[in-house]
């Protein structure tokens, strides 16, 4: 399959595509299909975000939900990215109790989950300490 066909097969969940107003520059993640400052001037481009940002608040999680028993204890936190967009992803590749508030952190593509029964391979973003 040609690379430029595999790229535009992935979704915002493998990647950080977001949208970029082109008349007042914000840029959204998740996705917005209308600007919310603009309405109907603006016009909304695919915009791909670079996944690097700081971090704003963060929590530990000691009891995971049901297939995510491995994992705990984890560190959930709410990104700033440095476009701007917020967004809340998984901390990996730390200590949960060393991360701090303004700590840069930059995306990276995990392996979330098996589905054993369908043999399904789940993948998304998780945030690592830069
Ligand atoms: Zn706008």
């Amino acid at each position: 399959m040609p690379v430029p066909r595999f790229w535009r097969q992935i979704t915002n969940r493998y990647n950080l595509i977001g949208t970029r107003c082109e008349n007042c520059d914000e840029v959204f993640f998740p996705p917005r299909h209308v600007c919310p400052i603009c309405r109907r001037i603006g016009k909304l481009e695919p915009y791909q975000l670079k996944g690097r940002g700081k971090i704003v608040s963060h929590t530990t999680v000691h009891v995971s939900p049901k297939g995510f028993e491995d994992e705990a204890p984890y560190s959930v936190a709410i990104i700033k990215l440095d476009e701007g967009p917020r967004v809340t992803g998984q901390i990996t590749d730390c200590d949960p109790e060393e991360i701090q508030i303004g700590d840069e952190v930059e995306v990276t593509f995990r392996h979330v989950r098996e589905d054993g029964e369908s043999g399904v391979i789940y993948y998304g973003y998780k945030f690592r300490p830069v």
